[in-house]
Formats: structure tokens, sequence, C-alpha cells
């Protein structure tokens, strides 16, 4: 991937659309939202969180997304989600990842700040062209990206305080900045949280030009609060847990039928996969920006 990351966002941001990051932990998923990409002219942001890239690999996840990039001449972005520690930026910097988020966000703020300040750095040595993702506040649910039987509590105190955000882009140099409005990993079935869209507008008026702004958690959000929180500000969206369910639930239905050829129950898993990436594109409006 020869593609300088910042670019792309600095596009969406003049466009006023974002870049939704779809989440894989396979080749036949990175297929799946692939396929949507080309249909709709969209670029392409994989994310792998540390666990996804653990067992797809980084160093092939790479080989993919660069085929992927030479075979369809869309950008492609390969982003290295939630990176905890700096040992395992330099893991994804080494196999060629062209997209870092380091996620400190649950480690005192100072702690944060220095880590994160580091994780740019290392970034910076490597190439001016990888964009970096740092994360203010605590999103809500346990970080993992499934689906909750109850409620997810969301406290004020979780939330990204803008001047403590205009603080921490100042000092770190990060390109883009996850934020805590109200989001949360996973899916709640009981509740959905609200955003806050006060905080978003108040955020972007802080940050405007700074860095970019994202959007965790961006499943089982009403498409109407994704698009308003888009004409705020938001120029990337992580899709994770919706695209989890999908995919498991279509492999499942086709496994309870008797079926026992991979290319049978997976080719159906990802057909829904990519459909529901496509409409995440079309509530960005990444549609026709590659
Ligand atoms: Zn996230």
């Amino acid at each position: 991937m020869n593609l300088n990351t910042k670019k792309i966002f600095q596009k969406a941001e003049n466009g006023r659309y974002a870049i939704p990051q779809l989440n894989v932990s396979s080749a036949d998923q990175m297929k799946a939202v692939v396929k949507a990409a080309e249909k709709l002219r969209s670029p392409i942001m994989f994310g792998t969180s540390e666990g996804e890239s653990g067992f797809l690999g980084m160093e092939q996840a790479v080989v993919l997304a660069n085929f992927y990039e030479k075979k369809t001449g869309l950008p492609v972005i390969l982003n290295a989600d939630h990176t905890k520690s700096l040992e395992k930026v330099k893991q994804y910097l080494d196999a060629g990842y062209n997209s870092i988020h380091f996620d400190g966000s649950l480690l005192p703020y100072e702690e944060n700040l220095e880590l994160t300040k580091k994780a740019v750095k290392m970034c910076r040595e490597v190439s001016e062209d990888i964009s970096v993702e740092g994360e203010l506040g605590q999103i809500g649910g346990t970080g993992s990206s499934k689906v909750f039987e109850e409620k997810i509590e969301i406290k004020d105190e979780y939330l990204t305080d803008p001047k403590q955000a205009l603080e921490f882009v100042e000092t770190t140099g990060v390109d883009r900045l996850g934020v805590s409005i109200g989001n949360m990993h996973g899916i709640s079935k009981v509740a959905m949280p609200k955003l806050d869209m006060q905080r978003l507008s108040e955020l972007q008026e802080t940050l405007k030009g700074k860095c970019v702004l994202v959007l965790h958690g961006a499943s089982g959000i009403p498409d109407e609060d994704v698009k308003k929180s888009v004409e705020l500000g938001i120029r990337k969206i992580n899709v994770n847990t919706e695209l989890r369910v999908v995919f498991s639930s279509a492999i499942k239905e086709k496994l309870e039928e008797g079926e026992i050829t991979p290319y049978k129950f997976i080719a159906p898993a990802q057909e829904k996969m990519q459909k529901v990436v496509e409409e995440k594109m079309l509530i960005c409006g990444s549609n026709g920006k590659a």
C-alpha cells in the first residue's frame, strides 16, 4: 500500500464524508468488504483488532490488502485497531500496516499522553504518510465487539472533554482521535445509548483542522444518528459487531441445514456481510469517493 493515509482523511474532511472502518478476522471477510467497495467505488478501510490480526496474521493481512489495492485500483487502508502496547505498534509497522490506532484510553491520562506520543513518533519514523489515531475518554462496554443482554451504563466521566482533547492532540500529534460521546463497543439488546451531539459539536469546534474525529462502536446506532454525527464532523466510523452478527448467523443457518462444504456455507455469509458494508458506506457517504 503506497498510500498517504493522512491525505485520504484530508479528502474526507474537505468532502464532509466519513470512511467506514470494517473489522475483519479472515480473508473471507476481507473479500466481502472489497466487493462492496468495488460496487460503490468507496475507499477501503480494513480494521483488525489485536485478536483479529493475531488470527489472520499481520503479514497476511498486509499481503491481502496490497493485493486488493492492486486488483481494484481503490485506495486501501489497513488499520491496527485498539493497539494497546508499543511492542505491538512496532510489529504492525514492521508488517506494513499503513494506519495505527493506539489505545491508551483506559490508562491514567498522563500515561495515555506519554505512550500515544511515543506511538506517533514510531509511526513518523517509518513514514510521514501513516495516519495515527489516539483515543481519549472511555468508550462504553467491556471493549468486546459482541451482543450484550444488558443495558450498558455510560457515565459522564467517561465522555471526552474538549479542552483535554485539545491538549492531548497538540501534545501527541495524532492525526485522528477516537472520542467518547455516549458510544459503546458492541450492541445492547436492551437499549442503545444516545449520542451526545452537543459534545460532538464542541469537540469539532475545538479540534477543527487539528485532527480527524472517529466514532467507535457504530454498530447498533440508528442510521440517522450516524449520519448526523458525520454532518457534525465524524470522518471515520468503526463497525465490527454488526458484521460479526450477520456473518456468523448466516453460517449458523447453513450449518444447521447440514451444509458441510466451506465455500457453500461461507459464500452466503459473505453476501450478507457485503450488504451491511454497502449500507455503512452509503450512510458514511464514502460511495463514489475512491
Ligand atoms: Zn473501537
